[in-house]
């Protein structure tokens, strides 16, 4: 676990933070110092609430903010809301996220445009809205040698071909070169942009995945460190990732899988 002093004196936005990998995200940005924006859908209301409140009885700073992140009055309004109430911001963290699946002939052109609109026109919307406030404030070296961080919460399948889910392999692709462009567009500024690309994580996104005793055999299969991802273990990540530990670190994808993308069908010879 980081301590305080980590990112002491940040502000940190985590998008889609009342589940998941969000949620732990927020938590562990808190304990690293950082005060936190916690993002949320309307319907979501009592988990952000919580996990607010879990963060301030530990000594944190958290406050929730409603917006779905494929909106752009909603993400405007939500990055205003947050510069209002901590001053401005150094820290995104791009990660709500969604599946639709279904057979490539049977995926509807909505299950295509919703899962694009949230993954990464939503990405973009909100990676947008963190540069131009980067920007606006100028640099803080007493707070970190970066002017801002974004960790853009991909997959391992922006690399790894996924049948029965084109949607959501082209929108974590799309965004493998989206993440790499704003880095080479704002490295000069000292913006640091990278992503974190999960293999499987216990959430419910995928629940199906590990929730009986066969599924979770048919994942471990797949993932050659012998267990399923936890939360944590990406929270732990993207501390290091937005932290001046990692200040020489921009436009990469740090692969958080437990070999998950080391091909093991290939481990005895194919
Ligand atoms: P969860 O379903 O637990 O979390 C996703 C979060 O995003 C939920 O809180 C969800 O809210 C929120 N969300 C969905 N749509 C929107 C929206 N339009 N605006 C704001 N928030 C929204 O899944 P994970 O924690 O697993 O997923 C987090 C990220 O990690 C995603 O980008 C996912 O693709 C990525 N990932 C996850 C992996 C895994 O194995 N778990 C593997 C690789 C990548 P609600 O619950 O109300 O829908």
């Amino acid at each position: 676990m980081w301590d305080r002093d980590l990112l002491s004196g940040q502000v940190a936005l985590v998008t889609g933070a009342s589940s998941g990998i969000g949620r732990a995200c927020a938590e562990a940005l808190a304990r690293a110092g950082a005060r936190v924006a916690v993002n949320h859908l309307p319907a979501e209301t009592a988990e952000a609430r919580s996990l607010v409140g879990s963060i301030r009885d530990a000594g944190g700073e958290a406050i929730p903010v409603v917006a779905d992140v494929s909106t752009e009055d909603q993400v405007r309004s939500m990055f205003a809301e947050v510069v209002g109430a901590f001053g401005t911001l150094h820290i995104l963290v791009n990660n709500a996220g969604i599946q639709s699946d279904a057979a490539f002939t049977d995926m509807t052109l909505d299950q295509w445009r919703k899962v694009i609109e949230i993954n990464l026109t939503g990405q973009f919307l909100c990676a947008r809205e963190a540069v131009r406030e980067f920007l606006r404030r100028g640099p803080q070296p007493e707070v970190s040698k970066a002017l801002g961080k974004i960790v853009c919460m991909s997959s391992v399948h922006q690399t790894i071909p996924w049948a029965g889910h084109a949607n959501y392999a082209a929108s974590k692709g799309g965004l493998a070169l989206l993440m790499q462009t704003i880095a080479q567009e704002f490295a000069s500024h000292r913006i640091r942009v990278n992503a974190n690309a999960p293999g499987a994580i216990r959430t419910p996104i995928n629940r199906d995945a590990w929730s009986s005793e066969e599924a979770a055999e048919e994942l471990l299969a797949l993932i050659p460190y012998g267990r399923i991802g936890e939360p944590g273990d990406i929270a732990d990540a993207v501390c290091w990732l937005v932290s001046d530990l990692s200040d020489y670190v921009t436009g990469t994808t740090l692969y958080v899988d437990g070999g998950m993308t080391l091909y093991p069908g290939f481990r005895e010879n194919g």
